[in-house]
């Protein structure tokens, strides 16, 4: 297996994680590089028939939501003894900002789960079926069980 420089791992804080982030740490340590941990703020707010974004749900404080991810994130990751990794929390469709953050940063490898949230019923979630297509490196769908 060739060496890694540059792994990113996606975490939507489902139960199925600590199997994700386990492997991702096992993975990293194996190839002696650094680890990005990232996780996005699945937000969309709904548009109204002109696509501009519906005003009742203006109140909604993006901030917050993306601060709250933070801290969440911050905590998982002292929880699985990766404090020293790199965290990323963007807002936004978790299949778009994954390929654009692992593009743009030239990741090597990206691991995932093979279905978290969205996928329970799929053999790969819409997620880790969506990146497959579109990711510019390796990709590590962790099989994960029902
Ligand atoms: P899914 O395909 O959406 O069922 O999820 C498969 C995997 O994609 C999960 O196990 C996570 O590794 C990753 N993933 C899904 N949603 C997110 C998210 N919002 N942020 C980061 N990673 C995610």
């Amino acid at each position: 297996m060739s060496n890694y420089h540059n792994i990113l791992v996606a975490i939507d804080f489902s139960e199925a994680s600590k199997t994700v982030i386990d492997r991702a740490i096992e993975i990293a340590q194996r190839n002696k590089t650094p680890l990005t941990v990232m996780h996005v703020v699945e937000y969309m707010p709904p548009m109204d028939i002109a696509y501009e974004p519906v005003p009742s749900f203006a109140w909604i404080d993006e901030d917050a939501l993306v601060e709250r991810a933070r801290s969440s994130l911050d905590r998982f990751c002292q929880d699985h003894k990766v404090e020293q990794a790199k965290q990323v929390v963007i807002l936004g469709s978790p299949k778009l900002e994954i390929c654009n953050y692992a593009r743009d940063r030239n990741c090597d490898l990206l691991i995932l789960g093979s279905h978290g949230r969205h996928g329970i019923k799929l053999l790969l979630g819409s997620t880790a079926n969506g990146v497959l297509h579109d990711m510019p490196c390796d990709v590590l769908a962790v099989k994960l069980k029902k």
